[in-house]
């Protein structure tokens, strides 16, 4: 009855939290508020070692795998017992802000934190992890560490990515001391949880504290070249014309039009499209465009893919000109866990936070850990619903309800 009374009363010291992510944000701090962290930058090292300090001084032990992933255990009653872990990352957009990533790694930490302070050991171990690269801004692929950790990719794929300037992830891990020894995954991992800013406008917008996710957006990528045929923009007369961009227009349009005809999760984007060969006065002969689209629903993801092929194809017939489609990247929707996400429903309500139920059109490191441990993540506002912008910004009683939440849900799989 004890550890219950202690349990209902835990709460989390909401200006640690704050003070630890403005201290982490101040390395790598740009001029307009936000943050410019890239992966395996010195500056990244320098977060890392921030943090790995703080995890030390809390008691944790660090470990760094193969592709620089770092996990600090927090021992239970029962250590043979697979940990509970939460995690997320400290990597930011070249003109990030300071909340996305940031704020589900001291999340982690102010829930080790608190648990030292109330003097209460779970069951099962803790675990707090900083995957590496998930941003993917400077090192392609995308969510690396999580994603090698998860068998998504080999390892050496990753180690071999290079960036712009051609250093490679293997090198620059050396560097900055984070080339670690330990084999990445293949261990058991009871559960995982993440927080993280919603990074969208909908629970600013619905007045709610608290996003209970219940699944990521699937999502389908496409590189399009229109090919046309470039001729004098004035001798040539409107009907004989095969105006690569004009084609490429109607494109643009589909993509939205199909997105709007799936509401309420059906998104569609192009992000991308550049034109050749770039002449005021030459008919465009050829476009590249980016396309990106989601939707929750696996099914219905499959018919906008399959309306959109048929765009394409009504759009070569009608204008003259060829479309290739190129398939780049399918990650179907991901549903998260039932049990932990009723966790997390629970605790919103028990402490009677403003809640609802959202998905994440964003990728995670979340929605690989889910192939890996039953999995759920936690969403709390941010400010206008922006991010990957230096203006990031979130309110400190929410990140601290949020924070609060993964506390309950962490003890409650725990024990
Ligand atoms: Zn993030």
């Amino acid at each position: 009855m004890g550890t219950l009374i202690m349990t209902t009363q835990l709460a989390i010291n909401g200006k640690r939290l704050w003070q630890s992510l403005m201290d982490l944000a101040r390395i790598g701090a740009t001029p307009k508020g936000g943050n410019c962290r890239l992966a395996l930058t010195a500056l990244d090292g320098q977060g890392r070692d921030l943090v790995t300090g703080w995890m030390r001084e809390a008691g944790l032990t660090v470990r760094v795998d193969q592709v620089g992933n770092i996990f600090a255990r927090r021992p239970g009653r029962d250590n043979s017992r697979p940990p509970v872990m939460t995690g997320s990352h400290i990597d930011t957009q070249p003109t990030g802000g300071k909340f996305d990533g940031c704020y589900g790694v001291m999340a982690g930490l102010e829930v080790m934190r608190t648990l030292n302070d109330a003097g209460v050991t779970t069951e099962a171990p803790l675990e707090l992890a900083i995957w590496t690269n998930e941003e993917g801004s400077r090192f392609v692929p995308v969510m690396m560490g999580s994603g090698v950790f998860a068998r998504k990719f080999p390892l050496e794929v990753a180690l071999a990515a290079r960036d712009a300037e051609g250093k490679s992830v293997a090198d620059e891990l050396k560097a900055i001391g984070y080339a670690g020894s330990e084999p990445v995954g293949g261990w058991p991992v009871d559960a995982y949880f993440e927080a993280h800013i919603e990074q969208g406008p909908i629970l600013e917008h619905e007045r709610k504290v608290v996003g209970v996710v219940t699944g990521s957006l699937g999502l389908r990528w496409y590189d399009v070249t229109v090919t046309g045929m470039e001729m004098h923009a004035g001798p040539t007369p409107m009907p004989v014309r095969r105006d690569a961009l004009y084609a490429a227009s109607f494109l643009l349009q589909a993509v939205i039009d199909i997105a709007r005809a799936h509401p309420p999760h059906g998104r569609g984007t192009v992000g991308e499209i550049h034109a050749h060969p770039g002449s005021r006065n030459v008919i465009p002969g050829q476009v590249r465009l980016t396309v990106d689209l989601r939707h929750e629903d696996a099914q219905r993801l499959a018919e906008m893919d399959s309306q959109w092929r048929q765009v394409c194809q009504e759009v070569a017939r009608r204008h003259n000109v060829q479309v290739e489609i190129k398939d780049v990247q399918h990650f179907p929707p991901t549903p998260f866990d039932p049990g932990l996400v009723g966790k997390v429903r629970e605790s919103a309500a028990r402490r009677g936070l403003p809640a609802m139920d959202i998905v994440t059109g964003a990728g995670h490191d979340a929605v690989y850990m889910a192939s890996v441990a039953p999995t759920a993540m936690i969403f709390v506002p941010c400010k206008d619903g922006v991010s990957h912008n230096e203006i990031e910004d979130a309110k400190p009683e929410d990140l601290e309800a949020g924070c609060n939440v993964l506390l309950d849900a962490m003890v409650a799989r725990a024990g």
